[in-house]
């Protein structure tokens, strides 16, 4: 089943059609990656499914549920988080606390209990610093907790950007570019990460240059040009797709 699917999707920006006409599912526990040279739509394409940008025209559903043009908040809160291409963190807050603040909407204590600091408040602290922590150790931060993520090596920020995306406990997450700058350690955490998000049964759908990432952490590829589907299926079909290596080789 696709957890998400698309119907004629067309996005367009003045005269650019960024994305044009597409029809993509992404199969529900699944990591699919959405490839494609630059500008061929495929960040417009998380930007109209996420709610960012307005959808010119065409459908979007996630599990049978229409969410054509529903409000950004609305659909984080059905399951639907992301990271960005360029990393977005609080600067100011430690490690631990960009984490926490993205469980805010978990809290049920009402502001007076927040300012009293009530006994169920402190409780429901305490669990949201444990899941944060949690998080943390899932994506290799658990010693970088108290840290200010001003000074850290980039990978480890990308990595601090996804447990951001993990603490809403998204049933799907997309990812812009999640090895893009990596060294090649933090690129193993990565890919190690991706998989154990798998076993949890968290859907992926991963917009990636890296072809190495992509053929060994991808069930399933996508490929755009121009705005448009040019091939789908597994790395290893895509990759000897002729117009996949026009588009690449620009022949
Ligand atoms: P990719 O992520 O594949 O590099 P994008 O989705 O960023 O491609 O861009 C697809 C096309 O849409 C490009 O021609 C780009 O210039 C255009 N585009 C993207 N976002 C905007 C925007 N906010 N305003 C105008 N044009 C945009």
């Amino acid at each position: 089943m696709d957890i998400l699917r698309t119907e004629n999707m067309t996005k367009r920006f003045g005269g650019v059609v960024a994305n044009n006409d597409l029809s993509i599912g992404i199969p529900e526990g699944e990591i699919t990656a959405l490839i494609g040279p630059n500008g061929s739509g495929k960040t417009t394409f998380i930007n109209v499914v996420t709610g960012v940008h307005p959808i010119t025209s065409g459908k979007v559903y996630f599990k049978d549920q229409d969410i054509t043009g529903m409000e950004i908040n609305r659909i984080s809160r059905l399951g639907i988080a992301r990271t960005f291409q360029k990393i977005r963190l609080f600067e100011n807050l430690s490690v631990i606390e960009n984490v926490l603040v993205a469980r805010k909407s978990f809290y049920k204590s009402g502001p007076l209990s927040v300012v009293l600091g009530t006994p169920s408040f402190r409780k429901e602290e305490k669990e949201n610093r444990e899941k944060a922590m949690e998080l943390l150790e899932l994506v290799g931060l658990e010693d970088n907790a108290y840290d200010s993520p001003k000074g850290m090596a980039y990978g480890l920020r990308r990595c601090l950007e996804i447990a951001r995306a993990l603490a809403l406990e998204p049933q799907l997450i997309f990812l812009d570019e999640p090895a893009a700058g990596m060294t090649r350690d933090e690129f193993k955490v990565i890919m190690n990460l991706m998989m154990i998000l798998k076993e949890k049964g968290i859907t992926i759908l991963l917009v990636e240059h890296t072809m190495d990432f992509i053929k060994a952490v991808a069930d399933w590829v996508y490929v755009l040009n121009f705005g448009q589907i040019i091939a789908k299926g597994t790395f290893d079909v895509i990759e000897k797709d002729p117009l996949v290596l026009k588009a690449y080789l620009g022949e």
